[in-house]
């Protein structure tokens, strides 16, 4: 029983445990799972093939598997080797595509979808499927078609959907998807999709992501911890649409920016129509540098509805509640999501300060021009970008010997007194 009493076993111990052939162990492993709760603590942390395995070893195995409530809730198949779809494979007639390849009638999702489909329909024949709640299939190939029949087909009960950096996903198509599953005429209780990781990068495959969330506990979650760039590429008009029609009804790991020139912020004061768009934020930021605010207000964990707020990153093990997969750990701030084209000239890359539309009116759209206004930001080195005058004054100098300016981040082997191009020919700064 030594199992019970170990808060967090690895997944090499189950390994062991579960392989030992001799009678006595086996008896003192099943013992040991036996309890559900014990058992629904660890089959997260198993591959999907540990589990079949598991279930595979005996009949009073199988039973306990099949018999316990949330043994296949969360199901990762992104390390599933028979879905990985490597192309190299395909050109070289691999095993598992000569089939396939040699049928004229397969039309291009079959193709590209095919081995999760063979999987879908496995799991669906022994009543697998409509039990799995979390469906991980992050970097495999996923058609927009295949989404399509996750979020709407009667077969699958999926409420945390992963497709982050999968393959040969038509995006257009499955924003329509998503749009379609959440039309005001949408049947009561539908879509059963909660969430969908898509925008950002894919978590640690399983084995480090306990040491990953363990580091997470250091660096914080994104937006509500960590600030500046959250997402790395901008996103899509078509997804920022996409996510404003599915509001409150499915949350994605990004939110849409509120800043005031946009139609859908609460701070809209009307402007021009491609001004207006929405648009997807790709920063987090403090409240501004000067009323600690902002205009649309800041995004607070328990006055905004949980459907609204960012799914953060590891994808929740032991629960598929939408509340598990956006609650931040400590420490934690309220914060501004925010695109770039609204705080272009008003945020600092090197520090993440920013100023707002009501402390700060850009320089040339001060109405009246009674008033200059004084930059907030400028650009000294091409490099950092838009930085506020503190950073400036902390990363920009001039070279006691040429005279030149000098940027201490990216002239690489300057010195606090010389750049780079001096120090490198040593002109005679020995006697400096
Ligand atoms: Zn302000
Ligand atoms: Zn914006
Ligand atoms: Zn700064
Ligand atoms: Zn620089
Ligand atoms: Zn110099």
């Amino acid at each position: 029983m030594s199992l019970a009493t170990v808060d967090d076993p690895t997944r090499e111990e189950l390994q062991l445990l579960a392989t030992t052939e001799t009678e006595e162990q086996a008896t003192t492993l099943y013992d040991t799972i036996h309890n559900s709760l014990i058992l629904s603590h660890i089959i997260p942390y198993l591959p999907v093939s540990s589990v079949v395995n598991l279930a595979a070893a005996s009949r009073a195995f199988r039973a306990l598997i099949r018999e316990t409530p949330g043994a296949f809730r969360h199901l990762d198949l992104s390390h599933v080797k028979a879905v990985q779809f490597e192309i190299d494979k395909i050109d070289h007639g691999g095993e598992v595509w000569r089939n396939v390849q040699l049928d004229e009638n397969v039309t291009e999702d079959d193709f590209y979808s095919g081995p999760l489909r063979g999987i879908f329909s496995t799991l669906g024949r022994q009543n697998i499927l409509h039990n799995v709640q979390t469906l991980v299939l992050d970097g495999l190939s996923v058609t927009s078609e295949l989404c399509h029949e996750i979020i709407n087909d009667a077969r699958f009960n999926v409420r945390v959907l992963s497709i982050r950096e999968v393959k040969n996903l038509n995006h257009r198509k499955l924003c329509q998807t998503l749009q379609y599953a959440c039309r005001p005429t949408r049947r009561a209780g539908s879509p059963s999709l909660k969430a969908l990781y898509v925008f950002g990068p894919r978590d640690w495959n399983q084995r480090s992501q306990m040491a990953l969330a363990s580091s997470l506990q250091h660096q914080g979650d994104a937006w509500w911890h960590k600030k500046g760039r959250i997402l790395p590429r901008s996103v899509s008009q078509e997804w920022a649409d996409c996510m404003f029609t599915c509001q409150g009804i499915i949350a994605f790991d990004a939110v849409l920016c509120q800043g005031p020139r946009h139609r859908n912020s609460p701070a809209y004061k009307g402007g021009s129509d491609l001004d207006s768009a929405r648009a997807v934020a790709t920063h987090a930021l403090l409240g501004c540098e000067s009323c600690h605010e902002a205009p649309e207000g800041l995004t607070r964990l328990n006055s905004s509805a949980v459907a609204n707020l960012p799914l953060l990153a590891p994808l929740p093990l032991f629960s598929s509640s939408l509340k598990a997969a956006v609650n931040p750990r400590e420490p934690y701030s309220s914060f501004v999501p925010r695109c770039m084209d609204c705080i272009r000239e008003r945020y600092c890359t090197g520090c993440d300060k920013w100023w707002c539309e009501s402390c700060y009116v850009l320089p040339g759209q001060s109405l009246g021009g009674h008033f200059e206004t004084q930059p907030r930001v400028s650009k000294s080195c091409w490099e950092c970008g838009n930085n506020c005058d503190d950073c400036i004054g902390r990363t920009q100098r001039v070279c006691k010997k040429c005279c030149a300016g000098y940027c201490t981040t990216h002239n690489e082997g300057c010195s606090m007194n010389h750049c780079d191009w001096c120090v490198s020919r040593g002109r005679g700064l020995g006697r400096l």
